[in-house]
């Protein structure tokens, strides 16, 4: 981590950047060693104690017990980042930490923070052009969208395992059109890594979605073939006497007379499901008690409170249409699978495969512990998220370190044609950026300067996809099969130029007034306060989806929020 503290030697005497620039530097220090495929793993235990090894800088961050304001801006900023392009987080917040350097060193030489945050600003702007022009598109079926999914998880799995993930994702993917909408990935501890596989169906989760099925045995082997599936879009109650009118009870025959009735609805509502050959009803609401158990002996699988998403899905992919009521429920109305059966992972899971209507694809993960399955998941989104930025979003660009390069450079060229003083700030900017290329060849055991070096003569003579690779050495990353959508670096700088800016326009932090309700601070919602209203939204808004990121993962919603 020597290279964020070398700068910083001189200029600790400046009371500002031990306040404000100190925390964005620590991160970058934090995350450093964990970038690339030679990035080793950070322990993070949290304040319960529960303990996460992982490579992924978002949960770094995430476990992280950061008390500086401006450091809960920066991981915020990050983290948003992490959840709109599913990887280059380390990146982020390495290049948050040279740039606050880089401009450490700028302040020194009497350039003003606004001069600053305009030359990166501009820096930005031509950092962008570089990028798209470098960029290489590439079609749904071309073979580089699986190198794309492997670099994104590289260092985070053993080689094999990244090429099998990065194959199963981005299969899955092609086979839904690259609708993130109709890929469900569900993770579950217990089993291994290895017993992963891609499902060509719907998985619903019976514990996750609240589903409860009955009358369906728990051996793997029981499955239904050809199944008529209903859907029924609220919940499932016998019309009661009560609801029909008020009911007098005097006598316990009065009483006896009104189960009876409540039986005979109940046996009229089984019979017209049963009578128009329905093997699956999804129900998705609550399905009564006994209604349950009725349909289960008349052979009807009943699952109910289905999740939106996955009840939606359903329909789809069965060609059914859901009704809002038994009565509703036509032959029209009634869809089909090829086949439905119950698999004993996690709490369970019902499989629907054989799908006559839309497709749908499930990645079904397992791993060790939770931790491991949780871990798998976020690796496996986020070689979803980079195959599709790949096919969607502008193409791909060489990565370890390559895309910085020619971003360098480009805006090295542009400061050397600007006679502003905003030219030093360009300069800085193209310094900086250089810490990806840097970081990686540290990191692979490396000497960061020599690397520097031999990549400055090879982009000089035009070999633009010159990086870092896996072993230290530089070479050509396409050949390396080392690429990323172009995306990744461009959102990276975009983000950690805005950060950095964010950071550089505050020049003290003060504490809000405590509301006057008696209640103690805590120290954690002392919030940053920029001249201007906008830098405050921003964190805050970050803040808030943040939290959500941190819950989100595993209960309730949809596993990902990439398709938005
Ligand atoms: P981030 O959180 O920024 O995605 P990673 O630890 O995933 O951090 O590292 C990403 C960096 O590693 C990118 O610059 C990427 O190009 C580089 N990289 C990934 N795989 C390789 C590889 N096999 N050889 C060289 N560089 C690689
Ligand atoms: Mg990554």
């Amino acid at each position: 981590m020597a290279f964020t503290t070398e700068a910083t030697e001189e200029s600790s005497t400046e009371e500002r950047s031990d306040d404000l620039l100190g925390p964005g530097k620590a991160i970058a220090a934090t995350l450093g060693s964990t970038l690339g495929p030679n990035g080793l793993d950070k322990m993070v235990i949290d304040r319960s104690g529960s303990v996460v090894v992982t490579n992924t800088g978002a949960t770094v961050l995430d476990g992280l017990e950061i008390d500086a304001p401006i450091g809960r801006v920066i991981r915020d900023a990050v983290q948003a980042h992490a959840r709109h392009v599913g990887d280059g987080t380390t990146t982020t917040a390495l290049l948050v930490g040279e740039l606050l350097d880089a401009a450490d060193t700028l302040a020194e030489r009497g350039l003003h923070p606004t001069s600053i945050v305009d030359g990166y600003a501009r820096a930005a702007s031509h950092a962008r052009d570089a990028l798209d022009e470098l960029s290489v598109p590439v079609d749904p079926d071309d073979e580089r969208l699986r190198e794309v999914a492997s670099t994104a998880v590289t260092g985070r799995w053993d080689a094999a395992s990244a090429r099998r993930f990065a194959d199963i994702t981005v299969d899955a993917l092609r086979s839904v059109d690259f609708d993130a909408a109709r890929l469900t990935i569900q993770a579950y501890p217990g089993g291994e890594l290895t017993d992963s596989e891609r499902v060509k169906g719907i998985l619903v989760d019976l514990e996750g979605s609240s589903t409860t099925i009955d009358g369906f045995g728990t051996n793997d082997r029981r499955a239904l073939t050809d199944p008529t599936v209903a859907l029924v879009d609220g919940e499932l109650t016998p019309p009661t006497a009560e609801a029909s009118g008020t009911v007098r009870v005097r006598t316990p025959d009065d009483l006896a007379a009104v189960r009876e009735h409540e039986r005979a609805a109940d046996e009229r509502l089984i019979r017209s499901i049963a009578d128009r050959d329905v093997d699956v009803l999804v129900c998705q609401k609550s399905i009564d008690d006994a209604v349950k158990t009725d349909l289960a002996r008349a052979g009807v699988l009943p699952v109910e409170r289905t999740r939106r998403d996955e009840f939606d899905a359903i329909a789809r992919a069965a060609n059914a249409t859901a009704v809002a009521a038994i009565a509703d429920l036509d032959r029209d109305a009634l869809g089909t699978v090829g086949a439905v059966r119950r698999r004993s992972v996690g709490g369970g899971v019902i499989e629907l495969s054989g799908l006559p209507g839309e497709s749908h694809e499930s990645l079904l993960l397992r791993g060790g512990t939770p931790h491991v399955a949780e871990e798998t998941k976020r690796i496996v989104e986020d070689c979803l998220a980079v195959a599709r930025h790949a096919a969607h979003g502008g193409g791909v660009v060489p990565g370890g370190g390559a895309g910085m390069m020619v971003v360098s450079r480009a805006v090295a060229d542009r400061a050397s044609s600007v006679d502003d003083r905003s030219a030093l700030a360009l300069e800085a900017f193209a310094d900086a950026v250089t810490v990806i290329p840097r970081t990686l060849a540290r990191n692979a055991g490396a000497d960061p300067i020599d690397a520097l070096a031999a990549l400055r003569n090879r982009h000089h003579d035009g070999e633009t996809a010159a990086g870092v690779a896996r072993s230290g050495a530089v070479g050509d990353m396409f050949d390396a099969g080392v690429v990323e959508p172009v995306a990744v670096p461009a959102r990276c700088l975009e983000t950690a130029v805005r950060t950095a800016s964010l950071v550089l326009r505050v020049d003290e932090t003060l504490d809000a007034e405590p509301a006057g309700s008696g209640v103690a601070g805590d120290g954690h919602h002392g919030h940053a306060h920029g001249g201007d209203d906008s830098h405050t939204h921003e964190s805050g808004h970050a803040h808030g989806s943040g939290g959500e990121h941190g819950s989100g993962g595993h209960d309730g919603g949809y596993p990902w929020a990439l398709s938005h």
